[in-house]
């Protein structure tokens, strides 16, 4: 990545912090499908199928408008595969010509010099890969001999901030893999963060104790903004739930590819509103709604978010949420802390 492009993104990264640290009132970050089929079959994934077609581009380029009319800042493109999409580089450019970051989570396979310059210049600005292991095998084919040469063609040529994700737990077979891959990373001048990986029926498992002192290693190696974001990890780690306050539906969006808005990608179904539909009265019902899922979440992004706004408006159950809107409607139901005294 060039010096100046470097030194723009940070600017860019600092206002869209200062935005959200003023105010809580716009999404921070939407991750968009535009392409729910993926080429692998990862054992831990629920997020792909093998038939899917694309989502057309007018159709994206209309969710994109609207993700923009609401605020939003930051826009990573997701699958599935995105790079299957035959009209990533123009999404991209959609993003950026509606002054939103754009980012892209890939599995890494597709990338040759040609295509790395053509995201170059559709103004792609953060990519991701998640490599889950060294050598192939039946959980997962997204591994470091698989994809070091796409890895030395995107320090060569991209001209976007590039950071590759190790895992551990989830049936990764060798904990000592998350090492090799972020030393590796880190040869290659990428930044490395590491994940803590939910089973293929979402749920979470505490790490062995060779595990937990793997990801320790590689949290040192890695990106120190994002280990010093990432706390939450600790905890999981032990299998101990988190107290974080998940701002999903609101200041995250996930968009699916029927373009209906969901929590994130694990809790596909809530809200379940189309995009097109999405009103500040869905965002602030979100926002002000705990999670049931929050305690033991892995999803580092949303956390990532949630830090933007856990020092402030503390959130309310389901039930008090119901309530209160009862109240609003009928205001002779009492309270439920009437009810209570
Ligand atoms: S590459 Fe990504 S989307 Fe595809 S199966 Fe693996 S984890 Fe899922
Ligand atoms: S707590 Fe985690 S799993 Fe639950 S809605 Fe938030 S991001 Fe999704």
């Amino acid at each position: 990545m060039r010096k100046a492009t470097f030194l723009r993104l940070k600017l860019r990264e600092a206002s869209f912090i200062s935005r959200a640290l003023a105010t809580s009132r716009h999404p921070v970050l939407a991750h968009l499908i535009p392409m729910r089929r993926c080429n692998l079959a990862c054992g831990y994934c629920n997020e792909y199928d093998h038939v899917s077609a694309p989502v057309a581009l007018e159709v994206v380029k209309h969710r994109l408008d609207k993700l923009a009319a609401l605020g939003t800042s930051v826009v990573t493109i997701s699958g599935g595969e995105p790079m299957m999409h035959p009209q990533l580089d123009d999404i991209i450019h959609h993003i950026r010509s509606r002054r939103m970051i754009a980012g892209l989570i890939s599995n890494g396979y597709y990338f040759t010099p040609e295509r790395i310059k053509r995201l170059n210049k559709a103004g792609l600005e953060y990519l991701q890969i998640s490599i889950d292991n060294v050598e192939p095998d039946e959980v997962s084919r997204k591994s470091l001999r698989v994809l070091d040469k796409k890895l030395r063609f995107l320090s060569e040529f991209a001209d976007f901030h590039v950071n590759i994700n190790s895992v551990i737990g989830g049936g990764i077979r060798n904990p000592d893999d998350a090492l090799t891959v972020a030393k590796r990373a880190v040869e290659l001048g990428f930044s490395t963060t590491v994940g803590v990986i939910h089973d293929v029926d979402g749920t979470l498992k505490p790490l062995s104790a060779k595990e937990k002192e793997i990801f320790q290693q590689v949290k040192k190696l890695g990106n120190k903004d994002h280990a010093r974001l990432n706390w939450f990890q600790d905890s999981i780690a032990e299998g101990k739930p988190y107290n974080w306050r998940c701002r999903a539906g609101a200041r995250y969006l996930y968009i699916c590819e029927d373009g209906l808005v969901h929590w994130c990608s694990q809790q596909r179904g809530y809200p379940g509103i189309p995009l097109d539909q999405y009103t500040m009265e869905d965002f602030d019902r979100e926002y002000n709604t705990e999670k049931w899922c929050a305690p033991t979440c892995t999803l580092q992004c949303v956390h990532q978010v949630g830090i933007l706004d856990n020092w402030r408006h503390p959130q309310k159950t389901p039930a008090q949420m119901a309530q209160e809107r009862a109240t609003q409607h009928n205001p002779q139901i009492p309270q439920i802390s009437q009810i209570q005294e």
